[in-house]
């Protein structure tokens, strides 16, 4: 399975705007967007300031912006819209849906992983299971029901239980044990559950052009 691997505080810098995929460093002082408040790159701090982007650009923006904070690569991504586009209901929330139900991120809101791609991580190393079967697909989409726990060997895995140290507030729709390290998917996700500062419509205008 293929993943970004290069500078993620980068893509931070490239959007304008916080995303916040590197857990407890994005609210410290190391946080290169608080410390470099300008693009990255050669022309990073240059001249073309004050010009007004084009539609395109202000949708390719909202696209990158929402494929990164899930750490989806392109080829996914799109998949998912499609899937967003052929169901009945509002596109651009069925997207936010789709990704809020990955496993990975079930993990992170779970308060499980400090991070989209440490949650990533644990469970391609096969920390959790889902409905008492052992689950390595961090893709893998969870149904109202669904119940994920971590592994009796990871439940005092430095990371899991470092990251519950957090105190990180899970939303309405996970109902999490702290101390089993279980999570269950009590509904679906509402849209205000979703709290992000993406304009989704316009990832859907993007491929809809
Ligand atoms: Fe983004 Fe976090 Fe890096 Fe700050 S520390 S630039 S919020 S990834």
């Amino acid at each position: 399975m293929a993943r970004y691997t290069g500078a993620v505080c980068r893509l931070c810098r490239r959007e304008g705007q916080k995303l916040y995929l590197k857990g407890d460093r994005c609210n410290g002082p190391k946080c290169a967007f608080d410390k470099k408040a300008y693009k990255p790159g050669m022309h990073g701090s240059g001249t073309r300031r004050g010009r007004r982007p084009s539609d395109y650009a202000m949708q390719l923006r909202e696209k990158q912006k929402l494929r990164t904070t899930y750490g989806v690569l392109e080829r996914q991504f799109r998949g998912y819209v499609a899937k967003a586009l052929g169901a009945p209901g509002v596109s651009g929330f069925i997207l936010l849906q789709i990704l809020e139900r990955r496993l990975d991120t079930v993990v992170r809101r779970a308060g499980m992983a400090c991070s989209q791609a440490q949650a990533r991580q644990l469970v391609r190393h096969r920390h959790f299971n889902v409905n008492g079967r052992v689950c390595n697909v961090p893709s893998m989409i969870v149904r109202e029901g669904d119940v994920i726990e971590a592994r009796t060997n990871s439940r005092d895995h430095q990371a899991i239980v470092g990251s519950q140290g957090r105190g990180v507030q899970p939303p309405g729709w996970l109902e999490v044990d702290g101390d089993a390290r279980r999570v269950t998917v009590a509904r679906l996700p509402e849209p205000e559950d979703i709290n992000l500062d993406i304009d989704e419509q316009q990832v859907i205008e993007f491929y809809a052009r």
